[in-house]
């Protein structure tokens, strides 16, 4: 099992409801189509950050509700 990453439910990536989408090399699977167009969206919002790669579209108000 893999965990959503928009909804942090477990999903079986052999059959995951919602589809598979990749961002940066990773395979993400997810619960419900629209969880995976919400993943598609905003891909940064739902992932831990890194501190690495800034992209270039970097929009500061995805960090407004750190720490
Ligand atoms: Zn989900």
């Amino acid at each position: 099992m893999v965990v959503d990453p928009v909804c942090q439910k477990e999903v079986d990536e052999k059959s995951a409801p919602g589809g598979k989408a990749r961002f940066r090399g990773e395979v993400y699977y997810f619960c419900d189509k629209s969880c995976r167009a919400a993943f598609q969206r905003s891909p940064q919002k739902y992932l831990p950050n890194k501190g690495e790669e800034k992209e270039l579209n970097y929009d500061p108000r995805m960090f407004l509700g750190d720490m």
